[in-house]
């Protein structure tokens, strides 16, 4: 089979590899490098802390701009589909076109390869944030959590399945549980109950050994006539 470009007609080179008879800059010209599954997405955006919505869980962001350069390198980044002969695609940085914020144009930069021969590549992305609160924004407002377990510098994959067997092996606990919402350096845990948060720090550290649990208590005002103090956890590596 004659290895040349049916739209050029060269046979190529190494900087220019005809594949599947087309090629390199005919494919960069005709924007049949790669391509996105969608050209605008949606993403929950908490319009008080700047946490976004991944999945099932929140992420906190330093506010637009870090919510935007989270959602091109972790969102983004499964959008992109590889065209003929086109592998090991990423994005190598992004620039607004737009200034961050609820609509945000954005174009982005790619690398991949055409056979062997790097290209580079752009794409352009429409974010829009939907700005909303998140369930721990909604919670502070509503004061209805009486205790938080921070836990610190463990592991992710670790931690999340002692907290998941945690769940499954008490209703209590379960039943107790607001939100957990995931940070920089760990995961927070709601709890309704001063008792279901002690109980699954105490789990924790018995199940992984070498944590210091402590306490600390912050008043949270009056509720009902009563003074209601919330009971900050911290559960972390003994160092
Ligand atoms: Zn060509
Ligand atoms: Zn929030």
């Amino acid at each position: 089979m004659a290895r040349f470009c049916i739209y050029c007609g060269t046979t190529g080179d190494k900087e220019n590899p005809v594949i599947n008879g087309v090629c390199l800059r005919c494919r960069l010209k005709r924007k049949e490098l790669v391509s996105l599954k969608k050209k605008s997405i949606k993403v929950s955006y908490c319009k008080i802390c700047g946490a976004i919505k991944v999945g099932y869980k929140w992420v906190d962001t330093s506010g637009f701009e870090g919510a935007i350069s989270f959602i091109i390198n972790n969102i983004v980044k499964e959008l992109l589909i590889p065209g003929s002969g086109v592998s090991n695609i990423k994005i190598t940085g992004f620039n607004l076109k737009t200034m961050a914020s609820w609509r945000t144009v954005v174009e982005i930069d790619i690398m991949g390869s055409y056979g062997e021969t790097v290209f580079q590549d752009r794409e352009e992305v429409v974010i829009y944030l939907d700005p909303v609160k998140c369930p721990r924004c909604i919670m502070y407002d509503s004061r209805e959590f009486e205790a938080v377990v921070q836990i610190r510098g463990i592991d992710p994959s670790v931690i999340n399945r002692v907290i998941v067997e945690e769940l499954n092996l008490d209703n209590r606990i379960r039943r107790d549980l607001i939100e957990a919402i995931e940070v920089a350096k760990g995961i927070d845990l709601y709890f309704y109950t001063y008792g279901a948060a002690r109980k699954i720090a105490r789990r924790i550290a018995a199940k992984l050994g070498n944590l210091i649990v402590s306490e600390t208590y912050e008043g949270a005002g009056m509720r009902s006539g009563k003074q209601r103090a919330r009971l900050y956890i911290s559960v972390k590596p003994r160092v």
